[in-house]
């Protein structure tokens, strides 16, 4: 199955789309690859939805990468005798750390951390910014706050804190067992960490994941912003996570940082994901508004990796047709005259290693001579990200002798990953790379392509080869 555009769609599962058979749908119908959310999902679930997208994969022969969401330091308040209370601008009202139901005056706060780290001034907002707080005592037990604009509050509703550098790190106790749950299944490719604030939260998870997994840091937080160079570092890849990024900065700031997110990763080669109420409206409509339809169109004129579907997918009426809808947008913007230039204007300067100058050659040869594909030998999947780094507008095919580096390539832009055996000499690696192309319907005897590797094959970062060659007229051979 070969797709007729670049950019990925990754798709959340959910009660919408557990079953097999859906998932093969939203796949056929363009989900590139799959989000498990924990914050909903038991391990069992996790287990089963990961069992039925193997057997997708299996059966249409192309990778397919799964990327488990951790819940991470979702703070939520507690419960309130009546279940809910109405809370009026100007009163008072104090979170605490009495384990008991709350009333008109008064929640229990089951987070000592956050009572210690929060300062008077700071903002509280509560049930994604429906009811603003702000704090004006604050003791370590209890914060005492002003209703700055009242609303309802009940049971568990979220909490954000925009102006707190909170005294935990990312992962909690449901996190750590979540993430345990995922590496033994050894399925999963991808694990996203919401919340992250600092650098620092990223080093446990890399203790204890050791390269099982990529790391896929989402921005939700302003205080991510401040370090955002260092935990670009330290990810393998990045979610712009733009609904409770809405929440935590003004909604107008989000428009920006979407672009500087998505420069910054496009700028270092790692795989960028925009996420959240893309097609919001197709939760309960077949057809998008106008405006969704050119937010997809802008993320993927920015060119971004990937684009995420959430509750369209995941809990929606229509998950097929949110999928197809992305995937028509893409299409037609990739084809657009003005997408190529704007693309072509953030290229970023390669860096002065073999794969960049490579990469950076392999793209102008291929596009001077309108060549059909550029191959590559990649076995951890770096040669795949430098090639993609570059936006070549023909096709990227990596061959990999490692499913994982498949999967985990499948959120990548512009990259078609096939599984094969690593190639025995170059006449080996010339006739394979022929053999594939030709097969994947990426191009037809007579048609040239480029193949780029690092020889011998299997040493890691040391791409030194680039060769044209011909698809030989059985098209199994390359000339
Ligand atoms: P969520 O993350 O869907 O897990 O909340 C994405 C976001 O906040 O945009
Ligand atoms: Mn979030």
């Amino acid at each position: 199955m070969k797709r007729d555009r670049k950019v990925k769609i990754l798709a959340t599962l959910g009660p919408a789309s557990a079953e097999e058979d859906m998932i093969a749908k939203l796949h056929e119908a363009g989900a590139d690859l799959f989000r498990i959310n924990m914050s909903h999902s038991s391990h069992d679930m996790m287990r089963t939805l990961i069992g039925r997208i193997r057997a997708v994969e299996a059966r249409s022969g192309r990778p397919i990468g799964i990327l488990a969401d951790l819940q991470g330091p979702k703070l939520r308040v507690g419960k309130f005798a009546n279940g809910s209370v109405e809370l009026k601008a100007g009163q008072t009202f104090t979170l605490d750390d009495i384990d008991e139901p709350g009333n008109e005056n008064r929640v229990f706060l089951p987070h000592p951390e956050i009572l210690e780290s929060v300062q008077p001034g700071h903002r509280l907002l509560i049930d994604d910014g429906k009811l603003h707080l702000l704090a004006q005592e604050c003791d370590g037990h209890r914060i005492v706050c002003t209703v700055v604009s009242g609303n309802k509050i009940s049971d568990r509703k979220g909490v954000s804190l925009p102006d707190t550098l909170l005294a935990v790190g990312a992962l909690t106790e449901k996190d750590r067992s979540d993430l345990d749950a995922v590496l033994a299944t050894g399925s999963v490719d991808w694990v996203a960490l919401s919340f992250i604030q600092r650098p620092e939260d990223l080093a446990e998870v890399r203790k204890i994941a050791r390269g099982r997994v990529g790391i896929m840091s989402k921005i939700e937080k302003p205080q991510a912003i401040e370090r955002i160079e260092e935990i670009i570092e330290l990810s393998d890849a990045l979610m712009v996570a733009r609904g409770d990024l809405g929440v935590e900065m003004p909604l107008e700031a989000v428009p920006g940082l979407q672009k500087q997110l998505t420069r910054a990763c496009r700028r270092v080669g790692k795989p960028v994901v925009v996420a959240t109420q893309m097609l919001e409206s197709m939760i309960s409509a077949a057809v998008p508004t106008r405006a969704e339809v050119s937010d997809v169109a802008t993320a993927v004129f920015e060119g971004a990796d990937a684009i995420m579907l959430s509750a369209e997918s995941a809990s929606g009426q229509y998950p097929v047709e949110a999928v197809s809808t992305m995937a028509a947008i893409a299409r037609t913007v990739e084809r657009d005259p003005y997408y190529s230039n704007i693309i072509h204007a953030q290229r970023p300067q390669p860096e002065p290693t073999g794969a960049d100058a490579i990469s950076l050659a392999s793209r102008e040869i291929a596009e001077t001579l309108k060549l059909s594909a550029i191959v590559c030998y990649t076995a951890s999947g770096n040669t795949g990200l430098r090639a993609a780094r570059e936006r070549p507008s023909v096709p990227v095919i990596a061959l990999s002798p490692i499913i994982e580096t498949a999967r985990r390539l499948s959120v990548v832009w512009g990259m078609h990953c096939v599984v094969t055996e690593d190639a025995s000499d170059l006449d080996d690696m010339v006739n394979r790379a022929c053999r594939i192309v030709h097969a994947e319907g990426f191009g037809k005897p007579g048609d040239r392509l480029i193949i780029t590797a690092g020889v011998p094959l299997g040493t890691p970062g040391a791409t030194n080869m680039l060769r044209i060659a011909y698809i030989g007229s059985d098209g199994m051979s390359g000339v």
